[in-house]
């Protein structure tokens, strides 16, 4: 029975599918417990005006502080979300969370800002999730405008219906942003196709800055292009004063990244609204 279990063993550890496999299916386990373990909370990470300094946003990124998994980023475990019954309640709580915290901000007098949340791939095609921002704007009642979802073209099942729905969330006031533009297999017509307000070009292309020539040009003329259709532009992940004023001499008015602040918690984000800018328009 000893040489059975070393085979098993052997197996097991030799299979770097069933590693993952097991991973995953530990990961999902702990999820389901995250909510009403009180595991999950939202970080903000402001949103820029890249001319003036001011803080015009943030956008809601979600953390998960787990004691007995090692530090598990959203990047691992939203795709696992994504494909579970998890979407749901996940989703809401986020949207919920995010609103009233949104609301709250308002309610103590600091200057109103927009609130972008993620959007989950199968979320947005959920049944009832076009009543769910109805209710949780009624509910918390925060404006339509100060809440902004980020759609990724990975939500794109066909575009007539991704289209559909997002005139239905237009209809409802809020803000549509096109989150990571340029990755995937984005092609230049969705931003035709589909109704939009912002546009983020993702960061692999604002980290190549003047040191791909390539990416360069590509970023000025999708910041061109986007400024022609009336989008606002956002850079994700700017990192340096390099980057900030290229993007800002090309014309690309709002920024986010570690070089102004990471994502923040509440109250670090209230003393950055009390203080109202992040960097003084002479600087
Ligand atoms: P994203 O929506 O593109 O969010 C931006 C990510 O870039 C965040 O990672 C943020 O921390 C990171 N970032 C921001 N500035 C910089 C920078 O200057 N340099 C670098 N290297 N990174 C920067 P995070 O929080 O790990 O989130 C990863 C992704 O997970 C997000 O990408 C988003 O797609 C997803 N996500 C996070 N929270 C949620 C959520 O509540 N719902 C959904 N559906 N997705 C979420
Ligand atoms: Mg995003
Ligand atoms: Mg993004
Ligand atoms: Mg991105």
């Amino acid at each position: 029975s000893n040489k059975k279990k070393k085979k098993v063993d052997y197996k097991f550890y030799d299979s770097n599918l069933n590693v993952i496999l097991l991973q995953k299916a530990k990961i999902e386990n702990r999820l389901r417990h995250a909510m009403e373990n009180n595991e999950l909370r939202l970080h903000y990470q402001p949103q820029i005006n890249l001319n003036t300094g001011k803080i015009i946003g943030v956008e809601a990124l979600i953390r998960w502080q787990n004691s007995e998994l090692e530090h598990v980023s959203p990047g691992e475990f939203i795709p696992i979300v994504e494909e579970s019954g998890l979407i749901k309640p996940i989703g809401k709580w986020v949207l919920q969370t995010a609103c009233k915290q949104n609301k709250a901000w308002q309610d103590a007098g600091l200057p109103p800002i927009n609130m972008s949340v993620n959007v989950y791939k199968n979320q947005l095609f959920n049944k009832g999730f076009l009543k769910t921002v109805n209710q949780v704007l009624e509910k918390i009642q925060l404006e339509p405008k100060y809440l902004e979802l980020e759609i990724t073209e990975r939500n794109r099942k066909n575009i007539e219906e991704l289209s559909h729905m997002l005139k239905k969330l237009k209809e409802i006031g809020v803000n549509i942003a096109l989150d990571d533009f340029g990755t995937g297999y984005s092609s230049l017509s969705i931003l035709d196709d589909i109704p939009l307000n912002n546009l983020k070009i993702d960061r692999s292309f604002i980290q190549d800055i003047s040191k791909d020539k390539n990416k360069t040009a590509l970023v000025k003329n999708i910041i061109n292009i986007g400024n022609d259709l009336n989008l606002n532009i956002i850079a994700e992940g700017i990192e340096t004063v390099e980057q900030q004023i290229f993007l800002k001499q090309h014309n690309c008015n709002i920024g986010q990244g570690y070089l102004f602040a990471h994502p923040l918690s509440v109250k670090e984000v209230e003393e950055l609204l009390v203080k109202g800018e992040i960097f003084t328009s002479a600087s």
